[in-house]
């Protein structure tokens, strides 16, 4: 296939570090903040920022429904952090009135992380990966529990109990990882999502 266009939400949060990894991927990413620009991707970035105030311009700018029905029709989507909590069936610790987009079945507890340690930086193992990714969290979600569906690809182990914490997932075309991996320079998860945009293309 031709080089895929990616979107990257751009309505608050870091979205410059994420065209910027994209285009070292070798997408052609641009930023998408209209119905219009949605329309013209192939696939799409959920940056990391905060999730109450992504949610509430996503109302705003008319762009809820437009990406609910993009992810019901298979565009594949990478959330990071708040990203990964849009793109939660269901959340935890979340704001009364604060929307997902959803799509992957899992619940997502915000700011999980951040009872223990606001931000910290940790070496995962990443399945399919020879070395582990360094991950950034900042005030960081985990996954809670998944459904049958989801792929698991990321856990750290946790400080208060015997489980890990789920870090990393894949439903079908959507992809979340809790941590910033377009903040280290390292940029072997955004050519896994890539790699599964031209999949979804075939
Ligand atoms: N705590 C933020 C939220 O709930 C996420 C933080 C991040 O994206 N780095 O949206």
């Amino acid at each position: 296939m031709s080089t895929p266009t990616i979107g990257v939400l751009a309505l608050q949060g870091d979205v410059r570090e994420h065209l910027v990894a994209l285009a070292a991927a070798d997408a052609l990413a641009r930023p998408v903040r209209r119905p219009e620009e949605l329309a013209e991707v192939d696939a799409l970035v959920m940056p990391g920022g905060e999730s109450t105030t992504i949610s509430k311009l996503a109302v705003l700018f008319g762009l809820m429904d437009p990406l609910r029905e993009r992810v019901r029709a298979g565009m594949p989507v990478y959330g990071t952090c708040a990203g990964m909590i849009m793109l939660a069936d269901k959340i935890l610790d979340g704001r009364d009135d604060q929307e997902t987009v959803g799509g992957i079945d899992m619940t997502v507890r915000r700011n999980a992380f951040g009872r223990q340690n606001e931000s910290f930086e940790t070496a995962i193992p990443f399945e399919g990966m020879a070395e582990p990714v360094t991950g950034v969290f900042i005030r960081a979600p985990w996954v809670e529990s998944v459904g049958a569906g989801v792929e698991v690809l990321a856990e750290v182990p946790a400080a208060d109990g015997p489980d890990a914490r789920i870090v990393a997932v894949r439903q079908g075309n959507l992809l979340a990882t809790s941590f910033h991996p377009e903040l280290t320079g390292d940029h072997r998860v955004h050519e896994y999502f890539v790699r599964m945009v031209e999949a979804a293309a075939r």
